[in-house]
């Protein structure tokens, strides 16, 4: 970089400052995480660890015809899924739709209306013939939203996440809402199960992996998942359950620090804007500086205000095209971490062609370089919700199945990570990591389904 002029070399270490997580603060970090899971199963603090009714890992035996319906942060996805009689074994069909911008901010009717058709289209898609004599169909409903559940097809939601505000769900049950929209299309479909996407991303891996733990989810929120034994869990004593059975617990640790009195989130001036102009102030405060969601936008901000306020980025260039709030997603960053070219040209292309910008080749450094710090700090700050649960389990050694497109598809993402984790666990260099974190199976199309088939096996079990 000797050709880098004084003045973006001196933002480029301010920004370094700023983004890096050092192996202290990670540890910190995670002690503090620990507090906040063990207060969320006592029922008090930030994160909500909500006991979901699954309560153990499919055999492998199930068998039979379920629907999963995948209500994600971006895309709806409708699935049927045959678990075959070979153990383990399963066939799956699926279609895909877009979640509609204006339905994350509607109305609960529409979303719901919305839903149904989906489901309505790919029944009379995949079951033209057969659609008056189908038999009834339960479905795993994957709500990738913290809902407090005392059965297992039932949830109330807490609160929305990731940017979405639909009216009239908030402290109410998605699952009679959904049902009655799909009855008014005589739909033959019932909610067997309503499941988390980190529950059923652990179920799913757990599924074919034995020393599976912990189901985590690095997409557009963030979030994981892993069975806790009901002893050590304080908020269900009245419930009198044998202390030794399992129950999988939620945790929403999205939620972690995000008030009370040992903050230790390193946050920005820019992470304190994201939350502040969000719909939903003061939630979620540790995804607000992780998730996939949000990447795009701390790049957006920090771009804003070294042009508006230091002069330091495209001076004298009109930037409109960076002031729409969430315009850049966290794979406008990944192309730039791509760029295979050393002068970064690619990248320059792209601000031309996108977003109107001239963009010289010290500038082209910075926006590199902050593109970098931003995800690095994505990936070292994440791994801490995953280090917490192992040190609090006592875990010394296990798998953790992870999914979403932050994890699947963002450069390095899974190499920064499992750094990270080193680090905070104090692994010797060149040892065999004992915690691995790994892509899963599809846990919010497989895994809803086999919770479903849980669900139906323990009803005609007659155990409830
Ligand atoms: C939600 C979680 C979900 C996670 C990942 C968060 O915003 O609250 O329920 O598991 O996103 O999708
Ligand atoms: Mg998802």
């Amino acid at each position: 970089m000797a050709d880098v002029p004084q003045d973006i070399l001196s933002e480029i270490a301010n920004l370094e400052r700023l983004f890096t997580v050092d192996t202290a603060k990670l540890k910190e970090v995670t002690e503090q995480f620990i507090v906040e899971l063990k207060e969320g199963l006592e029922g008090k603090g930030n994160i909500p660890m909500n006991p979901s009714w699954v309560m153990n890992f499919p055999d492998g035996e199930e068998t039979g015809r379920f629907l999963a319906l995948d209500m994600g942060g971006t895309n709806l996805r409708v699935c049927e899924i045959t678990l075959v009689d070979e153990k383990g074994e399963f066939d799956i069909i699926q279609s895909k739709y877009r979640m509609p911008e204006e339905l994350k901010k509607g109305n609960a009717e529409e979303l719901w209306d919305y839903i149904a058709d989906c489901i309505e289209q790919f029944i009379d898609s995949h079951h033209e013939e057969e659609k008056d004599s189908l038999e009834v169909l339960p479905m795993g409903f994957t709500f990738s939203y913290p809902a407090t559940q005392t059965y297992i097809d039932h949830g109330v939601l807490q609160r929305w996440t990731k940017g979405w505000a639909v009216d009239g769900v908030e402290g109410e049950d998605v699952v009679p809402q959904l049902e009655a929209a799909l009855r008014e299309r005589n739909l033959p479909v019932t909610v067997a199960a309503l499941v988390n996407d980190t529950t059923g991303t652990l179920i799913a891996s757990g599924y074919t992996d034995p020393a599976m733990r912990i189901g985590c989810i690095f997409g557009t929120g963030l979030n994981g998942a892993y069975l806790e034994t009901c002893g050590n869990i304080p908020k269900l004593a009245h419930m009198n359950l044998p202390p030794d059975m399992h129950m999988c617990i939620n945790c929403e640790y999205g939620a972690f620090n995000s008030k009370g009195n040992h903050p230790v989130l390193p946050k920005t001036t820019y992470d304190v804007m994201i939350d502040e102009q969000s719909p939903r102030p003061g939630q979620q405060a540790y995804e607000k500086m992780l998730a996939g969601l949000y990447l795009g936008e701390v790049f957006r901000l920090t771009v804003v205000d070294l042009h508006d306020n230091k002069n330091i980025l495209f001076p004298n260039q009109n930037i409109d095209a960076f002031r729409t709030p969430f315009c850049l997603d966290a794979s406008f960053l990944s192309f730039i971490e791509e760029d295979p070219f050393e002068n970064l040209s690619e990248t320059q292309d792209m601000f031309l062609d996108k977003m109107k910008i001239h963009a010289n080749k010290p500038e082209l450094e910075l926006c590199r370089r902050l593109a970098e710090l931003i995800a690095l700090r994505a990936a070292r700050l994440s791994a801490c919700g995953i280090a917490a649960i192992c040190k609090m389990k006592g875990f010394d050694s296990c798998h953790v199945g992870a999914d979403g497109s932050v994890f699947n598809k963002y450069p390095h993402f899974k190499q920064r990570n499992a750094q990270a984790l080193r680090e905070i666990l104090d692994w010797p260099k060149g040892k065999k990591d004992p915690v691995v974190v790994s892509s899963s199976e599809d846990g919010s199309g497989v895994g809803a389904a086999l919770i479903a088939a849980l669900t139906v096996k323990r009803i005609k079990e007659g155990v409830t």
